[in-house]
């Protein structure tokens, strides 16, 4: 897992199931080395968890991470085969990273050690550790969307890359429609045979394909929209807001969140329904990632000709319709943020599960919570019905929404904002996390190679 050094509720909940056992974390440890070879690795132990990070080279960084995982596989399992750059150089890369970094992983084994791998960064990484005769069960997470086999197959090497995810013992997805998009390309493309509760059979392989939707730290969350800091986030809106509403937006720049349809549909909440102008606004916090890729650029842009363009149509003496922020803030200060806005708009086009619904739920006040307004192409909307889902690709039905959302009665907003709570409870990472390797338990019998 690369290493973001941003410690999300996803980073706490594999280290604490790692803690249970005694157990290696193993990842990319963010670096570029400047020697030319391979990086060297980083270790250290902190309460039974070894972390062991290693550097990787500009031409790994370049081929592997910036080229192929951003480049080809992110836009193609986002659906958006429009925006992939297919090279050779980059799938070379990234082959090549997968097979050091399993090499070196490898002599780190122990023989009844339960593997892990995650992300579209690792996809051949079990196959890489079959090829040098790891037996341990494995299991693979991935974190964002397995798109539908006729996208896929626009992929070059899709049918190499579906083929060495059979290696692994346990493939996991975020919803049920990503699981099922998975067989349905191993049944349709190369021929394996569903054999019922998730599992599949393909060129002898026997592989548990299930989703298992990721959660959040839920009461870990709220916790934190109380505290002193999250408070005086809280307190410095709602004062500079004196009366007025605001709805808040937050997502790294990318092109798979939908941020330019969304102000477009804020846009249209302000036509359509004028008596939200000078009364309503949309704060919109938008860290750049992945700059180095031009299409992020583009987007960039374009979302500051938007505000700026929607700004200078309704703006007030007192009142700015759009506050786009291209920065970033620590989760304890979203959570400030979150409980100071009376609707979060989450519309992305495509998202593997978008963990900002479930953060702005977790930190909302019981007696006077706001509103979710939630894209039907996130996977959170799977298990969030009570949010207002909606399709992002329609200004229209995002500005009712979004109106729906502003003139919600009290009793309505608590009654689904009780069962969204209950159920990010109850579903929260650590279930996660225990789901996934109490099927690997069950189900990692270890196979010997891979053809
Ligand atoms: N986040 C953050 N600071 C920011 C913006 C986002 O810490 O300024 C966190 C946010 O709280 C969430 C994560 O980044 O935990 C974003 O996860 P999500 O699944 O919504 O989207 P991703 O960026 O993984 O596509």
């Amino acid at each position: 897992m690369k290493d973001t050094g941003k410690a999300g509720g996803l980073a706490v909940a594999l280290v604490d199931a790692l803690r249970e056992t005694g157990g290696l974390w193993f990842g990319w440890s963010g670096d570029v080395s400047q020697e030319g070879s391979f990086g060297s690795m980083k270790l250290d132990t902190v309460r039974r968890v070894t972390m062991a990070r290693i550097d990787m080279t500009s031409a790994d960084y370049d081929e592997f991470y910036a080229g192929h995982a951003n480049r080809a596989l992110w836009p193609v399992l986002h659906y958006r085969l429009d925006l992939a750059v297919f090279d050779r150089r980059y799938e070379e890369g990234y082959r090549r990273v997968n097979e050091r970094f399993a090499a070196r992983l490898r002599p780190m084994l122990k023989p009844d050690d339960l593997i892990w791998v995650h992300d579209y960064h690792f996809f051949p990484f079990g196959a890489e550790l079959r090829s040098m005769g790891v037996e341990n069960p494995i299991a693979f997470f991935l974190h964002i969307p397995f798109p539908a086999p006729e996208i896929l197959a626009g992929l070059p090497g899709a049918e190499g890359l579906v083929r060495a995810m059979l290696a692994y013992d346990v493939v996991g997805f975020q919803t049920e429609r990503d699981a099922d998009n998975f067989r349905r390309f191993v049944v349709t493309e190369i021929g394996g045979t569903e054999m019922g509760d998730g599992a599949v059979i393909a060129g002898g392989r026997e592989v548990l394909a299930r989703a298992y939707p990721i959660g959040i730290d839920a009461e870990g969350f709220a916790r934190q929209a109380v505290t002193p800091d999250a408070r005086r986030h809280t307190a410095r809106i709602e004062r500079q807001m004196a009366g007025k509403r605001q709805i808040v937006g937050v997502d790294r720049i990318d092109y798979s969140k939908g941020l330019p349809e969304r102000f477009r549909a804020f846009e249209r909440l302000l036509e359509d329904y004028p008596e939200n102008r000078g009364t309503v606004s949309l704060m919109q916090i938008a860290p750049p990632s992945r700059s180095e890729v031009d299409a992020y650029a583009e987007i960039r842009r374009e979302l500051e000709g938007l505000s700026g363009r929607i700004n200078g149509r309704f703006a007030d003496l007192d009142w700015v319709p759009i506050r786009l922020l291209v920065r970033s803030f620590t989760r304890r200060a979203l959570a400030g943020i979150y409980r100071a806005s009376r609707a979060c708009l989450v519309t992305p086009l495509r998202d593997g599960m978008n963990l900002v619904a479930k953060e702005y739920v977790a930190a909302q006040r019981a007696e006077d919570p706001g509103v979710l307004v939630l894209s039907r192409f996130a996977g959170a909307a799977e298990r969030m019905p009570e949010a207002l889902i909606v399709n992002p690709h329609s200004p229209e039905a995002v500005a009712n929404a979004l109106q729906t959302a502003l003139a919600m009665p009290l009793d309505e907003r608590r009654q689904r904002w009780q069962e969204l709570y209950q159920r990010i409870c109850d579903e929260n990472a650590s279930v996660w996390a225990k789901a996934v390797l109490d099927d690997l338990r069950s189900h990692g019998r270890g196979q010997a190679s891979v053809s």
